[in-house]
């Protein structure tokens, strides 16, 4: 089966490169070929595409199917690494490097799926191969146009490159269906399910209901219209999964089905989740979504065992213990700013049965009020990743707090060069002391740019991106979190502790306990002196999920726990 998959996606592909995408191929050919799920929204942005994708992930997994995720974003950079966290959310790293879509991080956290750059796919890549094309002459003769060469280029990236044994490939397609620069990827859709046929492609539309509270009744008129923008373009959604606060009626999903034309079986609710965003799947599953997928792509269906996820809730719903942590940043108003940060902070809740009470702090805040004010009954301090000068003088006061008060620390990226810099000032007493990224003139340049970084003049995918070894130093702290001295963790930085000064910190006391071992980068501090103070250079957020909480995270929390019960006695 595999290896009859095989030649013909050989063959497929072959078309692809010669532009010649189907023509040679027929529809029946593709009967063995992977079964394709599209995810449209609509009426508003910021609606939970990427978690029902993700969701439905993990129940087509959970029916032993080997799937594939990507996400399709119109806008036109080449990928979001270099939009600010404020419009776009975070910027969320692979282990291959590549700077993606938060999306693709529910996606990870809710499958088994290996990621790379080739599942997140932007406008502005689309074109630049295009354009690419276009300059080496492989349109020859041509008028290059959106259609077909845009749309065939997005139905290349969509259908080739997935490992041969992935059986079902969920495609999400970012923003609204009524968006000007969405429309030649929705084209691309219509014409893929034209070519592959019924049966092989199905359209899944994720909408909202928006609850009129003096009326008391969900609306279902902004979904028709949007149902209707998507059959005008020739879509027509095989199902309906409709966001809503409160539970549907029948009437409405008769309304539903009457109007956007599915069945009333295929009218799903999905309703604001209680507790958190990993009762997703069961809820999904309790509408029956996992079977009437299956049915539709005409594979068959097995008994699930959700006991994962059930497990997974009933320990988020009983927590035996409380703790306060505040993460400090600059982008505390935009909650998806820090998403992976969050959600491995819940994760670590998970492991230790603690429900982790996040307090965003705005860095800037510190600076002008009274610091330990705001951050007293803390028992823990996160300071994230972070770019630029704005709100660093913030961020240090927190860790100063907490070095000094001996409240748990952990700091990630940013987080740990600032309690480099931070050290360097209050205890070797480099008044100074600063990263060139803040301050070119400092005498005193603890962090500097790395040597490789130095020739770098473009600004996108140029950093020290994915993931790179480490070793954790013998009997340190950060050992003993992760129970193992070698480990991989992802990056995305250009500035670096500046080993110049590695004797200097080690003799006053913060020991440089990871090393990446050939280049010998320092990718880890800690105070032997502290309870749990922890600075690391990469991002250890990437890799944390609910079933798998990071160690890093469950180790600081648990070390929050100890810091509150040893107050309180
Ligand atoms: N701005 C710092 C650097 O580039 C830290 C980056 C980060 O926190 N992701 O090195």
């Amino acid at each position: 089966m595999i290896f009859t998959r095989f030649v013909k996606r050989y063959i497929y592909n072959l078309a692809l490169s010669r532009n010649n995408v189907f023509i040679s191929i027929q529809q029946r050919e593709f009967q063995e070929f992977m079964k394709l799920i599209f995810v449209t929204g609509g009426v508003v942005s910021s609606l939970g595409k990427g978690l029902t994708a993700a969701s439905l992930g993990a129940l087509l997994e959970n029916q032993g199917l080997k799937v594939g995720l990507c996400k399709m974003d119109p806008y036109l950079n080449v990928d979001p690494g270099t939009m600010s966290p404020s419009q776009h959310g975070e910027v969320y790293v692979l282990n291959d490097g590549a700077e993606t879509d938060l999306d693709l991080g529910h996606y990870e956290r809710f499958t088994h799926a290996v990621l790379t750059r080739r599942n997140s796919v932007s406008s502005g890549q689309i074109y630049e191969t295009v354009l690419r094309k276009e300059r080496n002459g492989d349109y020859l003769g041509n008028t290059v146009q959106v259609i077909p060469h845009v749309t065939d280029e997005i139905k290349s990236r969509i259908l080739s490159g997935w490992s041969d044994d992935v059986d079902v490939v969920i495609a999400e397609i970012g923003g609204v269906v009524g968006d000007i620069e969405g429309l030649p990827f929705l084209e691309a859709l219509r014409q893929i399910s034209q070519e592959l046929g019924h049966g092989n492609v199905l359209f899944i539309h994720v909408t909202l209901l928006p609850y009129l509270k003096a009326s008391e009744e969900l609306k279902s008129k902004p979904s028709q219209q949007s149902v209707a923008k998507l059959r005008e373009i020739g879509i027509q959604p095989d199902i309906l999964i409709c966001r809503t606060e409160v539970p549907m009626d029948e009437s409405i999903r008769r309304k539903l089905s009457l109007y956007c034309n599915v069945p009333t079986s295929a009218v799903i609710e999905e309703q604001d989740v209680q507790h958190s965003i990993y009762e997703l799947p069961l809820c999904l599953h309790k509408e029956h979504l996992d079977s009437l997928v299956l049915s539709k792509l005409g594979l068959p269906i097995k008994e699930p065992s959700l006991s994962v996820w059930e497990e997974i809730v009933n320990r988020i719903k009983a927590p035996k213990h409380h703790v306060r942590i505040g993460v400090v940043g600059k982008y505390m108003e935009v909650r998806d700013a820090y998403k992976s940060i969050y959600e491995a902070l819940f994760h670590a809740g998970i492991a230790n049965e603690c429900k982790v009470d996040v307090v965003p702090i705005d860095s800037e805040q510190l600076e002008q009020g009274d610091a330990a004010l705001i951050l007293q009954g803390l028992n823990g301090i996160l300071v994230p990743g972070g770019f630029g000068a704005r709100g660093i003088e913030g961020k240090m006061q927190a860790i100063r707090y907490a070095r000094e008060q001996k409240i748990p620390y952990l700091g990630i990226c940013l987080g740990m060069q600032l309690a480099v810099i931070e050290f360097a000032r209050h205890v070797l007493g480099y008044s100074d002391a600063n990263s060139t990224e803040m301050d070119t003139k400092t005498t005193h340049p603890v962090v500097s740019l790395m040597e490789q970084q130095k020739q770098q003049q473009e600004m996108g995918g140029t950093m020290r991106l994915g993931a790179a070894d480490c070793l954790l130093a013998e009997k340190s702290l950060i050992r003993k979190v992760y129970g193992q001295a070698d480990i991989s963790e992802r990056h995305r930085h250009r500035y670096e502790f500046n080993s110049a000064y590695a004797e200097a910190f080690e003799s006053a006391g913060m020991r440089l306990v990871g090393k990446q071992p050939t280049s010998g980068l320092i990718e880890a501090i800690e105070l032997p002196e502290h309870p749990w103070f922890i600075g690391v250079q990469f991002h250890p957020e990437f890799q944390s999920k609910p079933h798998r909480p990071h160690p890093l995270f469950a180790g600081f929390v648990k070390a929050a726990m100890d810091c509150k019960t040893k107050k309180e006695r």
